[in-house]
């Protein structure tokens, strides 16, 4: 059932996103080889802080343990309003700590370790990714990606070509994300191994505007501001196109992708009133991003992220250029042609060759990549002392007068090379998926017992039960035609013929979210046959054909109809009691 439901939600995401956003879409390895992780940043801080047990050894993810230890506090009836307002105050802030912060918190509190009250160590950097080696030598080191977005990013010259050499364009991948968690506590929220969905939208950084954006422009969204998080101000309610006018939300493309967001996960289940975009504080965005919105879900867990939605500005593709001098740029057309000042570097590469061997094709690199401002000094080092010494990490590498000049000149240009942005909305499957079962579940009014899950048809792994009102034998063709019925819509379907007292089966289909049940009864018999539909969310039933039955549960399936519509049409049945 788990992997129906979840193979159901993927095929919508992608049917919502791919298909209707007429995104690319790839398929990358999951492993990486390390030079890309290292481009992206990955190897040097894809970390987390965690303290130490100091006595046993114990790890805990640093943010957490700060989180639980003042939520107990705060439960603590001899906590003083004082201390509790400061506390509050730390929680609001706390996801933009450093470890700096983190520490001062633990010392000022005293914080312990949860499981044995021992001191802790002070927080250290803990890179999440898995490490391994690519081949037999041990040489060549790789890592199962953190995330997939890098296998997109290291295909954007195909991607570009593939969509005519164009900007705006998206691509998309679904597969798994890789994260040595340091404490995946809490069920399917917090694992080492999880499905990611993620999007890539590049534009072009001066148009941010959106095609589509008018189509969404009046959704309403709960958003969480980071002014309202900081002033201690709740969420707010917000049409999406007023929050972009506003500059709340920074941009037609994020705020499109925020909206498109927020129908999918209502699609798949989520309940409106507990889903908010809470916007990153200043302090825990990356240095580079625009803007960042987490979709947030509220389960028992409390608020999860499920969903990132950030602009990633220029960031990515420029560290892959930086480290590759392979340049992630589109053209654009300028409306006319234009003469521009050109200023490069130009090494003599076959000197440079034989003074710095293996070292003089990252000499060139390096020189491509001097802004004017840097070449200038070149330029003028060059000419008082014929030498440039230029620094590449910690080596130093004397260039002559010989080896490299700097270059001026004036050519006319028909189109604009422009570093694109990105917008990356980044889906967690299993927590959405995990969030989803959480506000399905039911429980029936006045007995508590019978519990239900109100799956959406359009995600519930089986559409539909087929029950006989009894295991007689006349039943069995019916069923066959049934069955065929169904099969013909692709209706995946559970038939239930066991002897049980009809309500009790209805209950166990219920219990596994089966949204819709067909009763064969004696009445099926007659011809044209018939059957009942019952729909399990309201317990309400409708007599109709077995030949209209596949296309009504193909539409309801669909979200083509609703019940509703359903009851509009056929008559009301009204069973023998058996809830
Ligand atoms: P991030 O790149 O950290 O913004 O993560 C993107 C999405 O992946 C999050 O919104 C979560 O839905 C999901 N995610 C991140 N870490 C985990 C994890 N350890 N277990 C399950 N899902 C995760």
């Amino acid at each position: 059932m788990g992997c129906a439901l979840k193979a159901n939600m993927l095929q919508e995401w992608r049917k919502h996103f791919i298909l209707e956003e007429g995104m690319l879409e790839v398929d990358c390895t999951s492993l990486t080889p390390e030079p890309v992780l290292k481009a992206s940043g990955h190897v040097e801080r894809f970390a987390d802080w965690m303290v130490k047990d100091l006595k046993t050894g114990d790890c805990f993810r640093a943010d957490h343990l700060i989180k639980n230890s003042i939520e107990k506090l705060l439960a603590d009836k001899k906590t003083t309003a004082d201390l509790k307002n400061e506390l509050q105050d730390v929680l609001a802030r706390l996801e933009g700590f450093d470890d700096k912060d983190m520490q001062a918190v633990i010392s000022k509190y005293k914080f312990k370790s949860p499981i044995t009250g021992n001191d802790l160590s002070e927080p250290v950097a803990f890179n999440l990714m898995f490490p391994t080696q690519i081949g037999p030598t041990g040489d060549f080191k790789a890592y199962l990606r953190p995330e997939t977005a890098q296998g997109i990013f290291v295909n954007f010259k195909r991607l570009l070509e593939f969509n005519q050499s164009k900007l705006p364009f998206a691509a998309a991948q679904i597969g798994q994300g890789f994260r040595n968690e340091i404490s995946p506590r809490q069920g399917l929220i917090r694992v080492r191994e999880f499905t990611m969905c993620e999007i890539e939208h590049f534009v072009d950084p001066t148009d941010k505007s959106h095609p589509k954006f008018k189509k969404v422009a009046d959704h309403v969204l709960t958003l969480f501001s980071a002014c309202n998080q900081m002033d201690g101000n709740p969420a707010k309610e917000w049409k999406i196109g007023d929050a972009v006018t506003q500059g709340v939300v920074n941009n037609e493309t994020l705020g499109y992708y925020m909206a498109r967001c927020h129908q999918y996960l209502l699609k798949v289940g989520v309940d409106p009133r507990r889903l908010r975009f809470r916007q990153h504080l200043a302090n825990e965005m990356a240095h580079y991003a625009q803007d960042c919105w987490d979709a947030e879900i509220l389960t028992s867990y409390g608020w999860i992220e499920c969903v990132g939605n950030a602009d990633r500005a220029c960031y990515d593709l420029r560290q892959h250029y930086k480290a590759t001098n392979v340049k992630l740029v589109a053209e654009k057309v300028l409306p006319a042609a234009k003469n521009i000042d050109v200023v490069e570097a130009a090494p003599v590469m076959n000197i440079l060759g034989k003074e710095f061997r293996q070292s003089a094709k990252k000499i060139q690199t390096v020189l491509s990549q001097l802004t004017p401002e840097q070449l200038a000094e070149v330029e003028l080092e060059l000419a008082t002392n014929k030498l440039y010494n230029l620094k590449i990490d910690s080596e130093t590498y004397p260039l002559t007068d010989k080896m490299l000049a700097v270059k001026k000149y004036s050519k006319t240009v028909y189109v604009e090379e422009i570093e694109p942005s990105v917008i990356e909305p980044s889906y967690g499957i299993g927590r959405v998926m995990y969030a989803v079962l959480e506000h399905a579940f039911r429980q029936r009014e006045g007995d508590e017992q019978r519990c239900f899950l109100v799956l959406p048809p359009l995600v519930a792994p089986i559409k539909c039960s087929v029950l006989p009102i009894s295991n007689n034998v006349v039943f069995e063709p019916i069923i066959e035609l049934v069955r065929e019925e169904l099969a013909r819509y692709d209706l995946s379907h559970k038939v239930d013929d066991s002897g049980n007292a009809i309500g009790r089966r209805y209950a166990r289909t219920d219990e596994i979210g089966i949204p819709f049940g067909i009763t064969i009864d004696f009445e099926s018999e007659q011809k044209p046959h018939t059957v009942t539909l019952r729909h399990a969310e309201s317990m309400q039933q409708i007599r109709l054909e077995i030949s209209e039955v596949g296309r009504l549960l193909s539409d309801l399936s669909t979200g083509r109809q609703q019940w509703s519509d359903a009851q509009a049409k056929y008559p009301k049945f009204e069973a023998n009691s058996d809830e």
